[in-house]
Parts: structure tokens; C-alpha cells; sequence
């Protein structure tokens, strides 16, 4: 793409649904292990900026609803671990970063991988703190994955719930149990305690699962104890169907009569993540799993921290430290404000930066 930005030489793309895309089948690469990130001066990084770096690509699971194409075998496309300790190295000593937001799909898809970044991470001059995405079934699996990744500066992880009704579950494909998931999910919190903020996201209208059983599942998250400290509820999308074979698709979204799903509306919708066309199932349609997602999320309002793993890197990077935003809510209004005027303040130096 550069070279055809610089010098007009041709470029393939491909129809996709938003448009012409450039895609790894007519651009193959292979050297995605061994290849480094450097981030230069012209990138204004501030000191100690927590930065994204993407630690591994692509997904070993296969879940019915998810639309990412980047299926991969055990242990392929992850960094090396000299690449990894080399860009977390040279990243401290140039801009004082200490932390990072891991862009992976699954941090521990195996146990090897946990072991390994976890022996890189404790060799570091510093002490990293760190965001991502994980598994409980996977800790289920391997039970000391929980106290490496604390051991390793886990600060607040996305894990994907999913759902809590057994029949919903075992279609969906992650594996366990919901009463074998809900003890994991108390086993991690008792690993981690406060330190590590734990969101669990759910889907609204998976196959199998009734309204009342979202309702179930919000009550369990309002209990005292639960481990679960924030939960996302969004309503399941089926991407219309597309004759460009190379489109992301998610199982469900390949044969939707297969899980008990018709396809009711003319409008295909714009074919992105979250806006496919409507749909009906045996327990609802998805306005109203559209509906019960607003009214689920509204119910567990009270317990959103807002350090979690979206946010929990950039309030460092703000120059907060962990302390002074644990325990605060994503609806603190002075907090917002104070942290809305350090981000203004920081954009404005950065684009003075830029146009010197
Ligand atoms: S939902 Fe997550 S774990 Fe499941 S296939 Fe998609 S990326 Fe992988």
C-alpha cells in the first residue's frame, strides 16, 4: 500500500462489505513472528505512554458466532520472545513505558504461550502492567495460568462469558459448563483479588437461551461476591449472507437455519460486526434481544469499574496511578471531568508536537 501511495505501482484488492480491501491472499506474509514495531521519535509517544503492542494473530477457537478469519493452529503467529522482550525493552529505555495494552485475541489460548511471556515479562527491568483478552475455559484447563498471568502484571481482562444457560454454552463453543465456568470465574477472583479487574461480556439471543435466562444471569452478577466486576451485554448479530467467499463469517452466519435462526428483513444491513439484518428465533427476534441487552446492561450499572480493560492503560497513560481511579465508576462525574481535561490537554500537546 505505501509503495502504491508513493509511486502509483499497482495494487490488488478485493470486494468486501465496506468497500475495496487489501488482503493477505494476494499479499502473503509470512514473517509475522520474528517482525518488530519501532516506534520513532516522529511518533510523539509521551514517557511512560502505556502503548498497544500486538503480542499474537489470529484465533485457535471456533466460536458459532464469531466472525474473525484468522483461524490458526496451536502456538502459530505468536511473537518470539526475543521480538517481544526486544520491543518491551527498547520501548522503557526510550520512552519509559511500562505498560501495555496486548492486542490478542486470546492471551492464554495455551499454556506454553503463558509460560513463555511470562518468563520474558519477569526478566524485565521494570514491572509491566498489562490489558488483553482471555479464557476462562483455558484456566479451567490450566489452573496456574491465572497466578502467571498475575505474576506477569495482568491489570484487567475482557474474558468472553458469553452465556450462563447450559444449552446456550454448549453450542457456543467455549467449552464448559456454566456451573464448571462460574467456579473458574470465582477461582480467578480469588487468585487475583482486587488486582485484576475482570469483565465478563454477553451475548443476547445465542440459540438456545430464553429471555428469562438473561435475567438469571444478571441476577447472578448482582450478587455480593460475584467475580465478575463489570458485564458487557450486546445483542447477537448474523451478518447477511455474501458471495465474496473470502468475507469474515461467523458459523452462524454461514447456515443461520442451522441454529434455529430466519433472516426477517430485506435490509442485509452494512455487514459489519454489529449491524446485520434482523433475525427471529424460537425465543425472540432481534429487536427485543436488542432490548434486553440496553435493559440487562442498565441493571448492572452500579458495578462498572472504570479501570477495566478498554480504559485501564489509557487513565496510566493520563498519568493517573492505579490507586487513584481503583474502586471509581465509569459514571464518577468529577472523575470524568478531571480525566476529560488531562486528555484535552494531552491532545493539544501532541498536536503541537506534530505541527512544529
Ligand atoms: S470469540 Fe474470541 S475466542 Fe471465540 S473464535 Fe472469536 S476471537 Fe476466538
Amino acid at each position: 500500500m505505501a509503495k502504491h501511495l508513493r509511486d502509483g505501482s499497482s495494487l490488488k484488492t478485493q470486494n468486501s462489505r465496506t468497500g475495496q480491501a487489501i488482503s493477505e491472499k494476494d499479499y502473503p506474509y509470512s514473517d509475522y513472528s520474528t517482525s518488530r514495531i519501532e516506534w520513532s521519535d516522529e511518533d510523539f509517544i509521551f514517557s511512560g505512554e502505556h502503548l498497544p503492542i500486538e503480542i499474537s494473530r489470529g484465533c485457535i477457537f471456533r466460536c458459532n458466532f464469531c466472525a474473525n478469519p484468522a483461524f490458526k493452529r496451536k502456538g502459530e503467529l505468536d511473537k518470539e520472545s526475543k521480538v517481544l522482550r526486544y520491543e518491551l525493552e527498547r520501548n522503557y529505555e526510550r520512552f519509559k513505558t511500562t505498560g501495555y495494552m496486548f492486542c490478542d485475541d486470546t492471551y492464554n489460548d495455551t499454556i506454553a504461550k503463558v509460560r513463555e511471556y511470562h518468563e520474558v515479562i519477569s526478566k524485565l527491568p521494570f514491572n509491566l502492567e498489562w490489558t488483553g483478552y482471555g479464557r476462562a475455559d483455558a484456566i479451567k484447563r490450566h489452573p496456574e495460568m491465572a497466578q502467571l498471568m498475575a505474576e506477569s502484571g495482568l491489570k484487567a481482562m475482557l474474558i468472553g462469558i458469553e452465556t450462563l444457560h447450559p444449552i446456550a454454552a454448549k453450542g457456543v463453543g467455549k467449552g464448559l459448563h456454566p456451573n464448571v465456568l462460574k467456579d473458574t470465574l470465582y477461582y480467578m477472583k480469588d487468585v487475583w483479588g482486587d488486582s485484576v479487574t475482570i469483565t465478563g461480556s454477553f451475548i443476547v439471543g445465542l440459540p438456545g437461551e430464553p429471555e428469562e435466562s438473561i435475567w438469571e444471569t444478571v441476577e447472578w452478577l448482582n450478587t455480593k461476591g460475584c467475580p465478575v466486576d463489570e458485564a458487557i451485554f450486546s445483542p447477537l448479530n448474523i451478518r447477511a449472507p455474501t458471495d465474496n467467499e473470502n468475507s469474515p463469517m461467523s458459523k452462524i452466519s454461514m447456515d443461520p437455519a442451522r441454529y434455529g435462526y430466519s433472516l426477517i428483513s430485506s435490509d442485509l444491513g452494512k455487514g459489519i460486526s454489529s449491524h446485520g439484518p434482523a433475525w427471529e428465533n424460537e425465543f425472540m427476534h432481534k429487536a427485543r434481544a436488542e432490548e434486553l441487552a440496553r435493559s440487562a446492561q442498565q441493571s448492572c450499572q452500579d458495578s462498572q469499574p472504570i479501570g477495566n480493560w478498554a480504559v485501564y492503560s489509557r487513565l496510566r497513560s493520563l498519568g493517573y496511578q492505579e490507586h487513584e481511579f481503583k474502586g471509581k465508576s465509569s459514571f464518577d462525574e468529577n472523575f470524568l471531568l478531571d480525566a476529560q481535561n488531562r486528555k484535552d490537554i494531552m491532545m493539544q500537546n501532541y498536536y503541537n508536537k506534530l505541527m512544529e
